[in-house]
């Protein structure tokens, strides 16, 4: 017996699970089919930061950047157990390559697209060096102080996808897709746990978009570049607060204290191999210890690792240098015959209501 939907959701990530609750919520009857676990994929391998994404301001994604500092403050509001602002400090050293104007006019206008009302200020290396006991204090030129929100990604999804349950979604976990007809007025899904139809299907498999696209044949508008990034856990807490610091590269990576832990990252690969296959390697893990212990006091070694974790990011292809593509989503609708199949390109944690939002707007449209 064929079970009938209105909407199939590929993907129990937060922007799958997102999408569901929205649709749900609109009078929808929705099936999520999720192959692994709801927050297998990039959800679960985040900086766990709801942020605008302060290196943005570099490529000029102002847009992006005010899209989710507003989206900050939605879910600042909604879910204060799970997102909560902290004081992010922003160390600059006497070899940086950013001048401090620069980054004090930077955290200004990051602190003028936010909603919660705290600026961004300069304080005394004194203050700094007060809490920050296990950072070095030679060579730094100032400090700056922001206001940005960590979050817990899996206990965020998860919210999300009850929310989704309890506004009548049907998630299914532990789900494959075996085969995918498209008819004219009916999208017929076989799984490993039954036959589903709906008239519209929407593909919210992130980093796994192409690899779905081609194996079904699906249409698309956009192909992605996979950026692999990975975290070590490490086993106490080095800083109170959030830390930005610079890569002998310019690059800005974070420690993030965590409870008991620190979690420091991130790094930046491209990947060419399926997702399912990508795996973590000793020279990222490497290169995030050496870049750590230029700050540190007391230098860090593998042995104080507790865990590390790869996530990977699709990025819309583009002529850009991967560093400089767009991380801007992009909604990818297509018609068929009397079906539809809509295509989650990109997308951010912090963007998940947004974009939500926006795949409604988009498919009640006549
Ligand atoms: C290293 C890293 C750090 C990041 N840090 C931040 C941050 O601090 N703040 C922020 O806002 N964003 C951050 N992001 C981005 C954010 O994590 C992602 O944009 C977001 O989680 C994407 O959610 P998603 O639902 O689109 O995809 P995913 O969470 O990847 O979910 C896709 C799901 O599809 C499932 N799937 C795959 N194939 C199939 C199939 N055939 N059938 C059914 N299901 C399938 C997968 O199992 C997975 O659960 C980071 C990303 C990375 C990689």
């Amino acid at each position: 017996m064929k079970k009938q939907y209105d909407v199939v959701i590929l993907g129990a990530g937060i922007n799958g699970v997102a999408i569901a609750k929205a649709l749900a919520i609109t009078g929808k009857k929705v099936l999520v089919l999720e192959k692994n676990h709801i927050a297998f994929g990039a959800s679960s391998k985040s900086s766990r930061l709801i942020h605008g994404g302060l290196r943005y301001l570099e490529e000029y994604e102002f847009s992006l950047i005010r899209e989710s500092l507003q989206d900050q403050k939605y879910l600042l509001d909604t879910y204060p157990a799970l997102v909560k602002l902290h004081p992010f400090y922003f160390p600059v050293y006497k070899n940086s390559k950013r001048p401090d104007w620069m980054i004090g006019l930077g955290l200004w206008l990051y602190s003028l697209f936010a909603k919660h009302g705290k600026k961004s200020v300069k304080v005394s290396k004194e203050e700094f060096f007060s809490e920050f006991k296990n950072i070095k204090d030679q060579n730094i030129r100032a400090v700056f102080k922001y206001y940005d929100a960590k979050t817990d990604d899996v206990a965020l999804t998860h919210k999300i996808a009850l929310e989704a349950q309890d506004a009548g979604v049907n998630i299914l976990e532990k789900t494959q897709l075996k085969e995918l007809h498209l008819e004219d007025n009916t999208i017929t899904f076989e799984t490993t746990q039954g036959i589903f139809e709906a008239k519209l299907l929407i593909n919210a498999t992130g980093a796994w978009i192409d690899e779905i696209n081609k194996k079904f044949n699906l249409p698309s508008s956009y192909s992605i570049e996979k950026l692999s990034g990975i975290h070590i856990v490490i086993d106490r807490l080095l800083i109170p607060e959030p830390l930005l610091l610079e890569t002998a590269s310019k690059r800005i990576f974070f420690m993030i204290p965590n409870g008991e832990t620190t979690i420091i990252g991130t790094t930046e690969r491209s990947e060419s191999s399926n997702i399912d296959d990508i795996k973590i390697n000793n020279e990222d893990i490497e290169y995030l210890l050496q870049e750590s212990n230029k700050y540190l006091k007391t230098e860090l070694c593998a042995s104080d690792i507790k865990e590390v974790y790869i996530g990977t990011r699709p990025i819309i292809k583009s002529k850009k240098e991967i560093s400089k593509m767009s991380r801007e989503y992009k909604l990818d609708l297509h018609h068929i015959a009397n079906t539809r199949v809509l295509h989650i390109y990109g997308g951010k944690l912090s963007t998940f209501n947004s974009l939500a939002r926006k795949v409604v707007n988009l498919l009640s449209k006549k």
